[in-house]
């Protein structure tokens, strides 16, 4: 009898896990649908706008882990199947709008910022919501639309084709991280040094962990876009290029801060190839970078730090990993709320830090952890980061995610990456 009982649990478990996992085939097709809105909103408040969806040829995504088991990003994009009401695609993810929020200048001015989210394109009916996190971290709801996968105004419009190529070839793009490098400054007689500069940049990528060990689970592709000028806007210099993506520096009156807000021109020059991650290239010799979880990280060519920016923006844009550092100038005020745990691995509040790498630390190291050399290799938890130097916590002394080093992921940030990555390649 114990014997039956201990079967009948054993398949009860088997369906349970069977049922948790979505089959690919059996809602989507792999190309991308592409939901295109805009928001728009002052520092205290914001709404959503439809603008138009597109049928992109390619899906470069995961075909096996369709439902994001993370808890990161600002924001989270639900599919559901519109019959049976089934979550069957989820991703979490950020947006500069968020950021924008935090500035001073929201107080004052309400913007509009585009803004797009990508999935697979679905077989059958399907209701997506798009959700934000409450000052309490609790997702809600702030959009809902029905999308039937027949609707003739689903745009199937032929990407501008741009020349690309397969730059590192890890394998196939749907167990893959599929790396998209978008060229912005670079003009038709820049095109062989944008060819060049892909290749020392995927050099400096793989030279740093936990990236140089993962060499096959990533496919690097260049796509030839050429910009009409060379290199890139410096609003505070009153210095003015036309770039195919409009990339700036001065993103919030931060000089260093290098963003574009032009995403559905990023969006379809990515959709030359399958991609999962957007990487712009920017030519220009200043130092700066952005990125932004799940939107795309931006990095200039030719400064001396360059090398460390593209790793350290990209581990904002793939892994959701927060800044370590706090005494640099920034356009964000009060950005993480204390009173939570933040929903980035590498940071804590202390209010759960069981949650986070409480189990990574060794016993003979003090919580918090003392600013004395004996633990600068440690993990512990030091406070100052997060843009604050009192309430949040960082895992070691020094990380790529605080200072201007480019192999030198903590281990929590590491292991962090490692997971994503994993998620992705799954089979
Ligand atoms: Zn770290």
């Amino acid at each position: 009898m114990k014997k039956y009982i201990f079967i009948q649990i054993l398949i009860l478990i088997f369906s349970f896990a069977v049922n948790a996992q979505v089959s690919f085939d059996d809602y989507f097709v792999k190309k991308t649908l592409r939901l295109d809105y805009i928001q728009a909103g002052d520092a205290n408040s914001s709404v959503i706008y439809f603008e138009q969806m597109k049928c992109e040829p390619y899906w470069g995504g995961t075909v096996k882990n369709l439902v994001d088991k993370f808890n990161y990003g600002e924001y989270r994009l639900c599919v559901n199947d519109l019959s049976t009401g089934k979550l069957i695609y989820s991703r979490g993810y950020s947006t500069l709008f968020q950021e924008w929020q935090t500035s001073d200048e929201a107080k004052t001015l309400p913007r509009s910022f585009y803004e797009t989210v990508v999935f697979p394109f679905p077989k059958k009916p399907v209701k997506i919501e798009l959700q934000r996190r409450n000052r309490d971290g609790k997702l809600e709801k702030k959009f809902e639309l029905n999308i039937n996968p027949e609707d003739y105004f689903i745009r199937e419009e032929i990407p501008v084709k741009y020349d690309f190529k397969k730059t590192h070839d890890g394998g196939d793009p749907n167990s893959k991280v599929d790396i998209v490098i978008i060229p912005d400054g670079y003009s038709k007689d820049d095109m062989e040094k944008f060819d060049a500069d892909v290749k020392r940049f995927m050099g400096y990528f793989f030279s740093c962990s936990p990236y140089k060990e993962n060499k096959n689970n990533f496919n690097f592709w260049a796509v030839y876009a050429p910009s009409e000028e060379s290199g890139t806007d410096i609003p505070g210099k009153r210095v003015y290029k036309n770039t195919i993506v409009n990339a700036s520096f001065y993103t919030f009156n931060t000089e260093r801060y290098l963003m574009t807000t032009d995403v559905r021109k990023l969006r379809d020059i990515a959709a030359n190839v399958p991609y999962d991650q957007i990487m712009i290239l920017v030519n220009s010799p200043m130092y700066g970078g952005g990125g932004v979880f799940n939107y795309y990280s931006i990095v200039s060519s030719d400064d001396s730090y360059s090398d460390y920016v593209m790793c350290h923006e990209f581990g904002h844009s793939f892994g959701d990993l927060a800044d370590e550092y706090w005494t640099s100038d920034v356009a964000v005020n009060d950005y993480f709320n204390q009173k939570i745990e933040p929903v980035q691995p590498n940071i804590t509040t202390m209010v759960d830090f069981a949650s986070k790498w409480k189990n990574l630390v060794d016993k003979d190291v003090p919580v918090p952890t003392p600013n004395d050399p004996k633990y600068y290799n440690k993990v512990g938890a030091f406070e100052g980061g997060g843009y604050v130097e009192k309430g949040i916590f960082r895992p070691k002394f020094d990380c790529t995610m605080k200072s201007r080093s480019r192999d030198n992921f903590c281990p929590v940030c590491r292991k962090a990456l490692d997971e994503m990555i994993k998620f992705y390649c799954d089979k």
